[in-house]
């Protein structure tokens, strides 16, 4: 059986987010990241997410990126195309939304898209096209002071239609709480008049449901995860999905466990104090790392001894704001970024082909960073630790068994994060 679902994600913790989503809500899922290649074999899976580094990149890239995603996904039968982007709908007025949009459209001979990013939950909603995180409208968010792409208009349907030359419309909350057929119904007439791309209201989690069932023919929505949680109830519904116990069941995880963290974050910190209440852990200082190679190699040596005695091991650059200044001071703020997800990427190299199958990252740049370095290209998704961040395995391949993954970007996970991770891996 082909894919129902191929979505195609403009950054990788996002692509995480939605396919956390769809294998709680039943999809069996697999993550790839980067444009797949053609020899590449996805079985048991409902759902395909691609993760594409699209979000910031010159808008010919990304749609570059998108449209050879689509091709591979077109090719897997795919019955929808979900163009995932941040709930908070980062871009600029040269994209990449609106174009990589309007390509996709054109690969897929579709006339019609819905721009769905609301995910209620987290406080994000959209009412009469703007866009709130919480109480406040997306430009007083903090969204306006973004370093890549600052959001300055919480209107939409004004926001996207910078981004194409097609007219751009609105299903506002009174069709949407009139049911899915006047939805439908209303992105029908807006099809009559040539609009192509249909900002949705969304203000709580009814309207996701509601949205869900008035799209799912569509070859392609657009949005947030939280039209994630929505869409698979409709194809089964359609009865295009497998009765699946246990969408999210990965082999068991084996092997020595260990926890990579490049992240500052408030929560992170918090996360490395707690587990170091319990066990060892190695701090990397970008300084010494500047300095030669000894400060890497006690850091390896320290890990190795505690995976030889199966204890759970943490190394971590995770640092309070002060030393952090100071390191950037000293070192350049690149600098220093580069020293410690070269370091954590070593690491995990290293440790991994000498029996770690166990590895919780922390930050979003360092678990791309260890991503890399491992060159792993595929992944299935499986159960939540804590919201936003699921388990995940590579597929079994020929060189080795499978390496059981967390990837949690800063901010996210509760206190124990770190220590109930390895309880909740099956
Ligand atoms: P988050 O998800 O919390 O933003 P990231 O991994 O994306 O975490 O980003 C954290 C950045 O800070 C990385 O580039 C990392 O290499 C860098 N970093 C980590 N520790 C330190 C430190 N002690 N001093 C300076 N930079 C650091």
């Amino acid at each position: 059986m082909g894919i129902v679902l191929g979505a195609i994600a403009d950054d990788f913790t996002g692509a995480t987010d939605l396919a956390n989503n769809l294998v709680r809500n039943g999809m069996r899922c697999v993550q790839v990241i980067g444009v797949p290649g053609e020899d590449l074999v996805v079985h048991d899976a409902d759902a395909v997410v691609v993760a594409l580094k699209s979000r910031s990149c010159p808008a010919q890239r990304a749609i570059g990126d998108s449209v050879a995603a689509l091709k591979w996904l077109q090719r897997r039968g795919a019955h929808q195309i979900f163009f995932k982007y941040c709930s908070t709908f980062d871009s600029t007025d040269s994209g990449n939304i609106g174009p990589v949009s309007d390509a996709l459209l054109d690969l897929l001979d579709a006339s019609q898209t819905v721009m769905v990013p609301a995910f209620p939950i987290n406080g994000r909603t959209v009412y009469q096209g703007h866009l709130f995180v919480g109480d406040r409208l997306l430009n007083e968010s903090g969204m306006q002071d973004h370093p890549l792409n600052p959001m300055h208009d919480a209107d939409l349907v004004r926001v996207l239609a910078k981004q194409t030359a097609h007219p751009v419309g609105l299903v506002a909350r009174p069709v949407v709480s009139g049911g899915h057929i006047a939805t439908r119904q209303h992105l029908e007439n807006l099809k009559a008049q040539g609009v192509r791309h249909v900002i949705c209201d969304t203000i709580d989690e009814s309207d996701l449901t509601t949205l869900a069932q008035a799209v799912v023919d569509m070859p392609l929505v657009t949005g947030g995860s939280g039209l994630g949680q929505s869409l698979p109830g409709q194809y089964r519904l359609r009865g295009w999905l497998a009765e699946v116990n246990e969408p999210g069941r990965l082999a068991p995880g084996t092997g020595g466990a260990l926890v990579l963290s490049g992240s500052c974050s408030r929560a992170t910190l918090g996360q490395v104090a707690h587990f170091l209440e319990r066990w060892p852990g190695f701090a990397l200082d970008p300084l010494k790392l500047a300095e030669d190679e000894s400060h890497l190699e006690d850091a390896l040596a320290f890990a190795r001894a505690c995976l030889l005695k199966h204890e759970p091991v943490l190394v971590y650059a995770s640092a309070d704001p002060g030393q952090v200044r100071e390191a950037q001071s000293v070192l350049g703020t690149h600098r220093a970024g580069q020293l410690v997800e070269t370091a954590l990427g070593h690491l995990a190299s290293i440790l991994v082909r000498e029996g770690v199958g166990r590895l919780v990252v922390a930050g979003g740049e360092s678990s791309g960073a260890v991503v890399s370095a491992l060159g792993i290209r595929t992944m299935r998704i499986g159960g939540q630790i804590d919201p936003g961040v699921p388990w995940t395995q590579t597929l079994t391949t020929e060189s080795g068994p499978p390496l059981s993954l967390a990837l949690k970007s800063g901010n996210f996970g509760g206190q124990d994060f770190f220590t109930r991770a390895f309880e909740v891996l099956p």
